[in-house]
């Protein structure tokens, strides 16, 4: 798959549905992103109010601490640029008002690269990504991108109250596709992707082998990738939007 190359895209959009989503799927894609001067700019939908794995921890707290979290694990990845939703976790569907947020932050962000879930369930990831949010994020992210972001006369008063011109984003990556035909070879910022997964101490505070099952998880991607033994690799599904 012929992508656009790093230099040419000088922002990136990350909409997922979760805080930490796109720092385990993606984080050591978004680390060579910014390494290269890339703005990448992350848009998250929920507070992941339902996660966490200390029931000391007061529930109240959780979307305060989740986002705190996000935003040291994004600083890691230099990310600088973390918006919320303040969605609830499990709430995700797509709907009319919150494809008009994403095409709202699309417009002000105005990337060439979307970078989301995708809305297709894998059957070969069942447990660990087919999150009924994850699936939502997709399809409502989709849509934004294509047709209203780009249409002038979709969602009006954007243009007409808010002076947000249409803008066409043109390649979105997908998460969790199950045909992934583009992979990044993160062996070197694959520490800093740790780093930050480390950064989200409500959900990993606890996962003493962490570095380890990472690496196994995505062990399968470098042969995928023909990458040579040793070296790691983040997949995506990338479609063009052009
Ligand atoms: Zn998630």
């Amino acid at each position: 798959m012929d992508v656009l190359a790093d230099d040419d895209v000088e922002r990136a959009l990350v909409v997922v549905a979760h805080p930490d989503d796109a720092d385990f799927w993606a984080g050591g894609t978004v680390a060579c992103w910014s390494a290269t001067g890339i703005v990448v700019t992350y848009l998250v939908l929920t507070d992941g109010d339902a996660g966490g794995f200390d029931a000391a921890v007061p529930r109240a707290d959780i979307p305060r601490i989740r986002r705190c979290d996000q935003q040291a694990a994004a600083r890691i990845l230099g990310v600088h640029d973390v918006r919320f939703l303040g969605l609830a976790e499990g709430t995700i569907v797509q709907g009319v008002e919150l494809r008009r947020e994403i095409v709202r932050v699309i417009r002000q962000v105005r990337p060439r690269r979307l970078l989301t879930w995708s809305p297709e369930w894998n059957w070969s990831r069942f447990r660990t990504s087919c999150h009924i949010d994850h699936r939502a994020t997709g399809e409502v992210a989709l849509t934004a991108a294509y047709p209203d972001a780009g249409n002038a006369f979709a969602h009006r008063t954007l243009l007409d109250h808010e002076a947000l011109e249409p803008w066409t984003v043109e390649e979105i990556w997908l998460l969790n596709g199950t045909a992934p035909n583009h992979f990044v070879d993160i062996t070197d910022t694959f520490d800093q992707k740790i780093a930050a997964l480390r950064a989200h101490r409500s959900q990993t505070g606890h996962r003493d082998r962490l570095a380890t099952e990472m690496r196994e998880r995505i062990e399968p991607n470098t042969a995928a990738a023909a990458l040579p033994t040793g070296r790691l690799a983040e997949a995506f599904h990338v479609v063009r939007n052009t």
